[in-house]
């Protein structure tokens, strides 16, 4: 439950920090894991958030939180559920390895002493799936340390404020140390979400709107004119491609075969329609069943971290109902919204949002 924050002390020393906090009392946004002005944010809120933003916008995380505090209202309630289950609600969220790493973690905390979050940097960081940023992002929301919390957005917003010209990444170590010392030590969750707030919504990549920002009166690159220069990025590489085949069939009764795949890996543990695996040279067919095969003109193409995959969907249907191949089964289409379906899969059988 939420408890009255403990450390509302004298404002902070750098007059910047003091205007960012004025303007976050004024403009802070509601957003459903974060708690009312003037009290402390559940550690299980902010850590679930934070988890689920990861490489993912606040809208879309919204009505997965819901659904996520509708199922598994605390900690201890998510460390019970199967595993299936919540990889079946996290689905459509992507990066599965966090859905992975988030069963894992909630069972770690919920076997601590009352279940409760450990409430440093260096604790958070032992438990699975939490790196230095969610570490310090959790410690600073829920727990008031004044951590140095730095997402992609506070990383634009300290390169503007700088004029950082080191290009990313190597321009990380001198925000962090630009960043550490206005971090007050009063309201340091207060100010990370600041940094959020304004960072998503004044100092946009694009089009930062200068005139509202308070730090328009002490801003390096907006005194420059120079704005949308920082971060400086690092030079451009192109993204590799891999290349493979997905077999999409359909029996008799219209069910599509699904497989399961491995525990290790890309996408561990969650559902997918068979296929040939990818690589930079597109592997040898291998479908499922003998069937006679149509394949798609325009392959799917899905974009993972660190490389672009190209999938070519081979379609056959069936005429009667045959029990699935060793390793597989079928599932009616009524019953595909409670597969932990990854997006890529969803866009081979036509469902993807
Ligand atoms: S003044 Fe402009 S560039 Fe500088 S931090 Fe504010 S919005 Fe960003």
């Amino acid at each position: 439950m939420a408890s009255p924050r403990l450390s509302l002390t004298a404002g902070p020393a750098d007059p910047r920090s003091r205007a960012l906090l004025d303007w976050y009392d004024r403009h802070r946004r509601v957003l459903p894991w974060r708690a009312l002005p003037g009290r402390r944010s559940d550690p299980y809120h902010v850590w679930l958030s934070e988890i689920m933003l990861q490489q993912t916008t606040v809208e879309t995380v919204k009505p997965y939180f819901a659904k996520f505090l509708a199922l598994w209202p605390d900690i201890r309630a998510l460390a019970a559920a199967d595993d299936q289950t919540v990889l079946s609600a996290w689905a459509g969220l992507g990066y599965y390895a966090r859905a992975r790493n988030l069963i894992a973690c909630a069972r770690a905390v919920a076997a601590r002493p009352g279940a409760g979050f450990p409430e440093t940097e260096e604790g958070l960081r032992a438990l699975p799936g939490i790196g230095a940023y969610t570490a310090a992002a959790i410690a600073a929301i829920a727990f008031d340390e004044p951590a140095v919390v730095i997402d992609g957005n506070i990383e634009r917003v300290i390169a503007r404020l700088e004029a950082i010209e080191t290009p990313l990444p190597r321009a990380k170590v001198e925000i962090a140390a630009a960043l550490r010392p206005m971090v007050p030590a009063g309201r340091p969750g207060d100010f990370a979400q600041a940094l959020m707030d304004l960072g998503s919504g004044i100092c946009r990549p694009r089009n930062p709107d200068c005139l509202l920002c308070p730090f328009r009166s002490t801003c390096k690159a907006a005194a420059e004119g120079r704005a949308t220069a920082f971060p400086v990025k690092p030079a451009r590489k192109g993204k590799a491609i891999r290349h493979g085949t997905a077999y999409l069939v359909r029996d008799g009764a219209g069910r599509i075969l699904l497989g399961t795949r491995p525990e290790r890996g890309l996408l561990a543990g969650m559902a997918e329609v068979p296929n040939t695996g990818w690589a930079e040279t597109a592997p040898p067919d291998s479908p499922p069943v003998r069937a006679e095969w149509t394949r798609r003109n325009a392959p799917v193409i899905h974009v993972f971290t660190h490389f672009e995959l190209r999938l070519i969907v081979a379609e056959t249907r069936l005429a009667d109902e045959p029990t699935p191949p060793a390793g597989l089964r079928w599932v009616a289409e009524a019953d595909l919204p409670g597969e932990p379906l990854p997006t890529l899969f969803r866009k081979v059988i036509g469902i993807a949002g």
